[in-house]
């Protein structure tokens, strides 16, 4: 089967991601947010490289929502930035939640997030 332009474009970006030099990549801990194209978004928070993580999220074998997005809509494509760096997993968990509060990103299915639940009041 012929890849389609979509999936040759997605590749093309993960390909550059995986090379790029820039010390913002590679930071291992950090909240990340994914805005498509087609102006959905998405935030997620990771231990792990970055790059590999943005590569998951665009490889059509895994089933996050990214993927899953990316996969009903084969001409949308993700730009990824980081929103903050978080060194503990509770840390990272809580700019997460507030990230997802705050933005509302529309492919998160989990709004209510570990914020809410730590805080069930709210936060004023
Ligand atoms: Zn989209």
């Amino acid at each position: 089967m012929e890849e389609s332009e979509s999936s040759r474009s997605v590749s093309v970006f993960v390909f550059s991601l995986l090379n790029n030099k820039d010390k913002n990549t590679h930071r291992s801990t950090v909240v990340c947010k994914g805005d498509c194209s087609c102006g959905d978004d998405y935030n997620g928070e990771t231990v792990r490289n970055l790059a590999v993580r943005i590569a998951e999220h665009s490889n059509r074998a895994h089933t996050s929502e990214p993927v899953k997005h990316l996969r009903d809509h084969p001409s949308h494509s993700f730009t990824w930035r980081v929103l903050s760096a978080a060194q503990t997993f509770h840390k990272r968990r809580i700019v997460e939640g507030l990230m997802i509060q705050q933005l509302r990103p529309t492919l998160n299915k989990q709004v209510t997030s570990y914020v809410s639940k730590l805080f069930p009041s709210g936060i004023t």
